[in-house]
C-alpha cells in the first residue's frame, strides 16, 4: 500500500475544484483497501471515497484524512441462456464496459454509453440517461463496509434505488464503499429509442436502429449536449430534475403553457419536469455566466467552470440558480453533484 500526501482533489475531480487532500491511496485490491483503511482509522483520519471524480463537489479547504481512490480492475462474465451476467469491479471505466457489452451483442447498458465515471460510482447515484436507469440492471452491489470491515452483497431491491438515488448516497451508509456490481444483461434484448433526441437522430440518419448505431447515436447527441471535460471543468447536470406533485403542474402550466413534464413510474400523483428548460424558458439563465461559472450554452443543467474558480464560487452560483428557480416556480430544486 501506498500513500501519497498533499495531493490537491482539483486534479481528481472533474470540476477541477478542491483543495489538498492530506493522504491519497491508489485502491488496486481488497487486501489493500482493507490496508489503507485500517491505517487510517489508526491515525483518526475520516476516509472520502473517489472514483473518477465525476460527480463530485471537493471543498476549497481539502480533505483532512485520507481518500480513497477506487481503482480494482476486473471482469467476470457468467453466461446462463439468454442472460449474461457482467461482474465488474469498482474500478473499472463504466464507458469501457458498456463497450466490452455492445460489443459482445449484449443488451441492457447502451443507452447508458458516454457517462463518465467508474463502474463503482454507478449504483451511488443510480445513473440514469435516454430512458434507461442502472438499476433495472443492477442484479446486487459487492460492498466492503469499513465499520465492520466485511464484505457483503446487497440485492438489488436492498439498495434503495430511486432517482439518481440509492442507499448509498445516505450518510448512514457512509461506510459502505462499493467493490463490485453484477449487472444482468441479455442476449436478446429490445432497443429503447423513444426518448426524442434518439428517435430524432435515427429520422434524420435513416439508419436501423442496432446495439452499434445506438451507442453511436447517443454519443453523437451527448457530444453536442455536454462540454469536452478534458478542456473545461464540469460533472454534468448539476442539479436534479424536479418531481413535482401533479396539482403543481397544473398551477404552473397557467403561467408557462408549453412546461415540459414526465410521467413517473414511482408515483402516480408525480410527474418530472426538465430543469433545463425552466432555467432556458423561464430563468433565461441559458449560457448565463457569473465570474469563473456559467451554464452551458448547449444545455443549461451543465455547469461549466472556466479554470479559476473555487467551490466557494460555484455554491454561490449554484443557490443564484436554485433561488431564481425557487422564485419563479415555488419549486425546490436538490443538487445531483454530491457535496464532499
Ligand atoms: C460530462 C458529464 C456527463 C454526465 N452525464 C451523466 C448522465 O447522463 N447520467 C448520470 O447519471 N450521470 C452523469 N454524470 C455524472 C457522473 O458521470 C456519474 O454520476 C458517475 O457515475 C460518477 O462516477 P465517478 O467514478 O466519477 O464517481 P465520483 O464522482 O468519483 O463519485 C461520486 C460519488 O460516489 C461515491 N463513490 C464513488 N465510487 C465509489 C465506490 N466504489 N464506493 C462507494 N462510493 C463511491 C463518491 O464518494 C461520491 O459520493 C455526468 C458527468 C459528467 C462530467
Amino acid at each position: 500500500m501506498e500513500i501519497l500526501r498533499n495531493i490537491p482533489l482539483n486534479s481528481l475531480t472533474t470540476l477541477r475544484l478542491g483543495g489538498p487532500a492530506a493522504y491519497l491511496s491508489h485502491i488496486a485490491s481488497i487486501e489493500v483497501l482493507r490496508e489503507a483503511i485500517e491505517w487510517a482509522q489508526g491515525k483518526n483520519l475520516p476516509l472520502m471515497v473517489l472514483g473518477e471524480g465525476s460527480n463530485v463537489l471537493a471543498p476549497d479547504e481539502g480533505h483532512e484524512g485520507l481518500v480513497l481512490i477506487m481503482n480494482i480492475k476486473g471482469l467476470h462474465v457468467i453466461e446462463t441462456g439468454s442472460v449474461v451476467e457482467l461482474v465488474a469491479c469498482a474500478g473499472e471505466n463504466w464507458d469501457g464496459l458498456v463497450k466490452y457489452a455492445i460489443e459482445n451483442g449484449l443488451y441492457g447498458i447502451e443507452n447508458l454509453s458516454g457517462i463518465p465515471g467508474s463502474v463503482g460510482a454507478t449504483p451511488i447515484q443510480n445513473i440514469g440517461a435516454y430512458g434507461t436507469e442502472i438499476k433495472n440492471m443492477i442484479k446486487w452491489v459487492e460492498i466492503f463496509d469499513s465499520k465492520t470491515m466485511k464484505t457483503v452483497k446487497l440485492y438489488n431491491n436492498e439498495c434503495g434505488f430511486g432517482y439518481r438515488d440509492s442507499i448509498f448516497k445516505k450518510p448512514q451508509s457512509r461506510s459502505l464503499i462499493v467493490t463490485r456490481v453484477c449487472f444482468t444483461l441479455k442476449k436478446h434484448g429490445i432497443l429503447n429509442t423513444s426518448y426524442r433526441d434518439v428517435s430524432n437522430y435515427f429520422k434524420e440518419k435513416d439508419v436501423k436502429p442496432t446495439l452499434i448505431s445506438l451507442r453511436t447515436a447517443i454519443l453523437s447527441i451527448r457530444g453536442k449536449k455536454f462540454p469536452n471535460l478534458y478542456k473545461v471543468g464540469t460533472a454534468g447536470s448539476f442539479f436534479k430534475n424536479p418531481i413535482i406533485r401533479k396539482k403543481d403542474l397544473e398551477i404552473l402550466l397557467k403561467t408557462y403553457k408549453d412546461l415540459p413534464f414526465f410521467e413517473i413510474d414511482e408515483d402516480k400523483d408525480k410527474v418530472k419536469i426538465p430543469l433545463a428548460w425552466i432555467l432556458e424558458h423561464v430563468c433565461n439563465m441559458k449560457g448565463w455566466k457569473r465570474g469563473n461559472f456559467e451554464t452551458f450554452s448547449k444545455h443549461a443543467l451543465v455547469f461549466v467552470h472556466s479554470g479559476n474558480g473555487t467551490t466557494k464560487e460555484l455554491k454561490e452560483f449554484a443557490s443564484m440558480v436554485a433561488q431564481c428557480v425557487k422564485e419563479k416556480t415555488n419549486i425546490d430544486i436538490q443538487p445531483e453533484v454530491t457535496y464532499l
